[in-house]
């Protein structure tokens, strides 16, 4: 079988069972299990597939055909441009909280080291997950010191093996929320906390029933992370510090309401994501 010929096929066979990108699934599928870039793919179209490396496709492929998210079969998922390792202890990154990162990445870089007494340089990244949120920070911005904390020690070794690989350092810790940090403050939070209502959680799609429910369930109206992220934020901010958080498609005006409540700032305001949805509220202190 050729690599066209097996494109076709798993294209074909992820149509079929409802896949929402069957194009890029299984081009993912065969770039990862072949070692090829998308260009080798086209200029080696007509190349037969080795059966071991044939076998590795259609075990993929019928993994993917049952439901299972594309990213947790590769082991990997693309996020600001880099590459994170994920697993079924933690949420897959998506586009969504680029938003939120580009968003920190600003604040950060504008209140850079020569323009204190303003300079943020400590971050952290609360429901941290894989961890892709406060690493691309650390990543991006060399000044950065990053924390990231989760409730999952699963998740964590998922982050620190992520950490690696980035080559770069973070604090990792282990706890609920702030009870992660004790008494520590940062310049900047930022966080993704779970925010899908739990009566909500059952009806989507089946690709999010492979994912962490404890990433997910945000409890009974979705809030309950950002009512205790509003109630701690003022005690772990630095003075002049911010806070940045991922919501729900609908939540920001809520999430904003409760922020207002809980926080003395000098600034609020919500960040729209590249679809138009306010995707990111913030509060400066
Ligand atoms: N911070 C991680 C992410 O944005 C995990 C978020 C979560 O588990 N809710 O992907």
């Amino acid at each position: 079988m050729t690599i066209t010929d097996w494109l076709t096929r798993a294209k074909a066979a992820l149509a079929a069972s409802g896949c929402p990108d069957p194009e890029i699934d299984a081009r993912w599928m065969a770039e990862d299990t072949l070692g090829m870039t998308r260009t080798d793919l086209k200029f080696e179209a007509d190349r037969a597939i080795g059966d071991a490396q044939l076998k590795r496709l259609e075990a993929m492929l019928e993994r993917r055909c049952a439901g299972e998210p594309v990213q947790y079969i590769l082991g990997s998922a693309d996020f600001m441009g880099l590459k994170f390792e994920v697993g079924p202890d933690v949420l897959i990154p998506r586009q969504d909280t680029e938003t939120l990162v580009e968003a920190a990445l600003i604040a950060l870089q504008s209140a850079g080291p020569d323009s204190a007494p303003s300079a943020y340089s400590s971050v952290l990244d609360l429901c941290a997950g894989s961890g892709c949120i406060g690493l691309s920070l650390a990543t991006l911005v060399p000044h950065a010191r990053v924390t990231l904390a989760d409730a999952s020690r699963d998740a964590l070794e998922i982050a620190k093996r992520n950490m690696h690989a980035l080559g770069v350092k973070a604090d990792l810790r282990h706890g609920d929320l702030f009870a992660a940090v004790g008494r520590e403050r940062f310049d900047l939070i930022v966080s993704n906390p779970p925010y899908i209502p739990r009566g909500e959680l059952a009806q989507l799609q089946k690709e999010v029933q492979y994912e962490p429910r404890l990433a997910l369930d945000g409890g009974p109206d979705g809030l309950d992370f950002y009512r205790r992220i509003a109630e701690g934020a003022g005690s772990h901010l630095n003075p002049g510090g911010a806070l940045y958080l991922e919501v729900g498609a609908g939540q920001a005006p809520d999430i904003l309401e409760l922020v207002k409540a809980h926080l003395p700032c000098v600034e609020a305001g919500t960040i729209k994501d590249l679809n138009g949805i306010e995707r990111v509220v913030f509060a400066k202190i």
